[in-house]
């Protein structure tokens, strides 16, 4: 058994994986880097499994809070875990476009699935998880109900600002002005994908091409960010576990090579 563990910014995530690679459970709990997230969505999974810490042959941690994490054998960048977990879901895969809860990053993998190039926007909240939590909050509506109130606006407002801090100023003037609030929603989806578009076209997209991350469970954000790049993007619902997964492989790849 092989345990992945990715401590996110705002959520842990764990996978558990057996001998052959199978994924036997996975867990989410908000709360990431300094809190009981990880410690909870690990005894999440061992539960899941019937298993005792013990019974775990290798752990790798990976994420923002990877180095807090006390008990792992291997800790490894997210870049890596990311690139791993998703060719797990999708073999073919050349690019991924990850965004989490305060930052963005675009890998470009070789054939063989090994990174090739990296960006990364990590400076500033627009265009992370961040600015849509932000924004979701100020509409007080959940953050799963942002994607198919973006997907049923009939037109979409312009959020000019690139700022967060100015961005949320705007929606509230929207919001003052009675302009739908179908249409700020979509607006606000633009304005992620149109930075995360930005960062992706430097690097030079190459399909197959998949998001990870929690954003990625965005509707929304995936239909804008299609629109912007002109390419599909594949999405597994798995998206936000790939680096928890790409952890898991990645132990267990380590334990065949000893
Ligand atoms: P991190 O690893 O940095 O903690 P994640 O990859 O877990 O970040 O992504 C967290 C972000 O994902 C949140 O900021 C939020 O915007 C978004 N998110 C989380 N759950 C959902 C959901 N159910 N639907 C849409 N977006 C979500």
């Amino acid at each position: 058994m092989f345990l992945g563990i990715d401590i996110g910014s705002t959520t842990s995530k764990c996978a558990l994986i057996g001998e052959s690679g199978e994924l036997l459970a996975m867990s989410l709990v908000v709360g990431g880097i300094g809190t009981d997230g990880p410690k909870e969505a690990e005894e999440s999974v061992l539960q899941q499994a019937g298993l005792t810490r013990e019974q775990i042959t290798l752990t790798a941690a990976t994420g923002y809070g990877r180095a807090s994490w006390e008990g792992a054998d291997y800790q490894v960048s997210e870049l890596t875990c990311h690139g791993i977990g998703a060719r797990f879901v999708f073999p073919d895969v050349r690019t991924i476009i990850d965004i989490g809860g305060q930052d963005a990053k675009v890998v470009a993998l070789d054939e063989n699935g090994a990174m090739a190039e990296f960006l990364m926007n990590d400076k500033c909240a627009a265009g992370t998880g961040r600015f849509l939590d932000v924004m979701a909050s100020i509409l007080r509506m959940d953050i799963d109900k942002l994607g198919e109130e973006a997907l049923s606006a009939q037109e979409h407002a312009r959020i000019s600002s690139t700022c967060t801090v100015f961005a949320e100023s705007e929606v509230i003037s929207q919001l003052a002005k009675g302009v739908d609030r179908k249409a700020i929603v979509a607006g606000i989806c633009d304005s992620v994908a149109a930075r995360t578009a930005t960062l992706a076209k430097r690097i030079g997209l190459k399909a197959p091409v998949c998001m990870s991350g929690g954003v990625a469970r965005n509707s929304g954000v995936r239909a804008a960010l299609e629109k912007a790049l002109g390419v599909e993007l594949l999405y597994s619902p798995l998206c936000q576990h790939f680096g928890a997964i790409g952890a898991a492989v990645y132990a267990l790849r380590k334990s065949k090579k000893k």
